[in-house]
């Protein structure tokens, strides 16, 4: 049966009066009420009152072929007439599993040969926790159980996941963290090395993962794990030199190196990977959002021939995994998804195109007296607001002017992310250049607004 017909106001007053949503300050949402959101097409969705949004996020981050695919339908419809669930447990597999491990396997780097289904990136990385450690118990070095993140890194929302990320509010919440997590500074210059060149303070700040392995004991640490460009925390990108010295001194150590592919993946940064873009030889990869373009939920742990060799050649059960690892429908529909960014050149499109245009775009604010630093790759960029460029000082308390900004944008139907302070855009791939044109007009004028 379809859903019911409703007013706004009725479906503002039942999500008010049943829902609590994820990242959400309760008061604040009951004073203000939802906007519904009801239907999408392209880079743009609707609200109740038929009102066009241009996304600029992609939904979060993840809607990278565009809303209102028909072809991701009929796949999961088809799959769901042959088979609608079945597992991976007990030495059962199916084609559609199968066969996007394969694709998996041919698209990311090489090396990276097995893949481990979860639902969302959060059970990516919870699993990567796990895997690691039995690795290392394994390799009869069970004493390697320490995995460094990095201060505003995000893994994802699970109690594990939250323990290796680096959200400092987050861990707080409910009593974590977790023991054998340990954190660096994330490589953020215009906080930590603004008089730095790029290059000097790539390398100072890849020395931080020495530092931090030393004061830990190389012989604790099971591995190290970022974002190849963290996103929400602040999009920050790394500098020049950072991810191969962080390789060096991982290699150096034995220290497994993970990736969290989980925005960069599937185009976002102009090539399949973010590892690609940035020359990143990960032991393991994490992957979600853009696998499926978010129509359904599925995410991957893409598992390199060092780790797969250990857990394969010693056996014991792994003993982890979901319900709807693998789960058919959402295999299939990432297949068709894949096979749409490989039809229509998506990918290249955001090297070659679309994504210096947006870059070149966003540049065009540099000079705006809120623009602290305008930041990014592919379609992936951030521009932080700053008090006073002169004097280097920053908003206090900080996310107050973001949040402001962000809602100028809203309120002219557009979606741009703050983070804290920093103005976050990651459109679908598909992104016109008229429509960035609306996006960074919007944002101009939200900055010319916001006090
Ligand atoms: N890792 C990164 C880099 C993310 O950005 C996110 C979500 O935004 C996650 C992990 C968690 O993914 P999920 O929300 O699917 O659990």
């Amino acid at each position: 049966a379809a859903l019911p017909t409703r007013s706004t106001a009725e479906w503002r007053a039942l999500d008010a009066a049943h829902a609590l949503h994820p990242f959400t300050d309760y008061k604040a949402l009951a004073a203000e009420g939802s906007r519904i959101i009801t239907r999408a097409d392209g880079v743009y969705l609707w609200d109740s009152e038929g009102t066009r949004i241009l996304d600029g996020m992609a939904g979060l981050w993840c809607v990278n072929a565009g809303y209102g695919r028909r072809e991701l339908v009929d796949a999961a419809a088809r799959q769901m007439t042959a088979l609608p669930y079945y597992n991976l447990f007990f030495k059962t597999a199916t084609p559609p599993a199968i066969e996007l491990a394969r694709k998996l396997v041919e698209l990311t780097p090489a090396g990276l040969n097995h893949v481990f289904f979860t639902n969302s990136g959060s059970e990516a990385n919870d699993t990567v926790i796990r895997m690691v450690r039995q690795y290392w118990a394994l390799e009869d070095q069970p004493e390697r159980r320490v995995i460094i993140g990095r201060h505003n890194g995000y893994h994802g929302s699970t109690v594990a996941a939250t323990a290796m990320g680096g959200m400092g509010a987050m861990r707080r919440q409910g009593g974590l963290p977790l023991p054998d997590f340990e954190h660096i500074r994330e490589p953020n210059r215009l906080r930590y090395g603004p008089d730095q060149s790029p290059e000097d303070f790539g390398r100072a700040a890849a020395g931080w993962l020495e530092e931090a392995i030393q004061a830990i004991g190389p012989g604790r640490v099971a591995a190290f794990i970022g974002e190849p460009i963290q996103g929400a925390g602040g999009l920050i990108v790394p500098p020049p030199g950072y991810w191969a010295e962080i390789q060096r001194i991982c290699a150096n150590h034995g220290i497994l190196l993970i990736a969290d592919e989980v925005i960069c993946g599937f185009g976002r940064t102009g090539r399949w990977f973010g590892s690609q873009t940035f020359d990143i030889r990960p032991d393991i990869m994490t992957l979600a959002k853009g696998l499926s373009s978010g129509y359904l939920p599925i995410a991957a742990v893409m598992v390199g021939d060092r780790v797969s060799r250990t857990l394969i050649d010693k056996g014991g059960e792994f003993i982890h995994g979901f319900t709807y690892s693998g789960h058919p429908t959402a295999c299939a529909v990432a297949l068709e998804n894949i096979s749409i960014l490989e039809r229509e050149g998506l990918v290249d499109r955001v090297r070659e195109d679309i994504g210096p245009f947006l870059m070149e775009r966003l540049e065009g604010l540099r000079d705006h007296p809120l623009v602290g630093e305008v930041r990014g790759k592919g379609l992936m960029a951030g521009v932080e607001l700053i008090r006073d460029k002169d004097q280097h000082s920053f908003f206090a308390p900080v996310g107050r002017v973001g949040t402001r900004c962000r809602d100028h944008c809203f309120s002219n139907n557009v979606v741009i992310r703050a983070v804290e302070d920093t103005m976050v855009m990651a459109p679908p791939l598909i992104i016109t250049r008229d429509q960035i044109e609306t996006m960074v007009d919007t944002l101009a004028r939200a900055l010319d607004r916001t006090q």
